[in-house]
């Protein structure tokens, strides 16, 4: 970590050191507002996206608060692996196994991302077009 940082650095230092726990996403978890939970583990929530880009849209959430895709370790690889079973789970429950689906992770700004708690897009029930960008 350098010793001194310019005001850009520090900012993005600040995002990334302090817990971020008042997402929307957050505020799900605990509860405290509504939403339509398809599945929830100790370790993960899966929410119905309120506004669904395909027929089956769901949020696959860690409950760890972790920022984005940037923030995963190692010690959290428990929880990705959870996150892709709970995937795989949905698609069994939900008859989109032999079909597919898509995942989908945004990170950060450029990458689409809009709600800073780590959740993965699950997008099923249609074919998806080819685009990515
Ligand atoms: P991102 O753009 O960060 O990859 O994805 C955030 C997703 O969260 C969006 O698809 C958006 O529709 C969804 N979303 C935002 N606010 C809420 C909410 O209050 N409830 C639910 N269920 N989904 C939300």
């Amino acid at each position: 970590m350098p010793s001194v940082l310019n005001c850009a650095e520090g900012i993005v230092l600040y995002y990334r050191v302090l817990p971020m726990s008042d997402t929307i996403f957050h505020k799900i978890i605990r509860k405290e507002i509504p939403a339509t939970i398809e599945y929830e583990s100790e370790t993960v929530i899966v929410i119905r996206d309120i506004n669904p880009q395909a027929p089956f849209h769901c949020l696959i959430i860690p409950k760890k608060t972790m920022r984005s895709i940037y923030d995963i370790t190692e010690e959290d690889g428990s929880i990705i692996l959870e996150m892709m079973q709970t995937a795989n789970r949905l698609a069994d429950e939900n008859g989109f196994a032999k079909d597919g689906f898509r995942l989908v992770m945004n990170c950060e700004e450029w990458g689409g991302q809009t709600v800073f708690q780590l959740h993965m897009h699950m997008l099923a029930g249609k074919k998806m077009s080819g685009g990515f960008a």
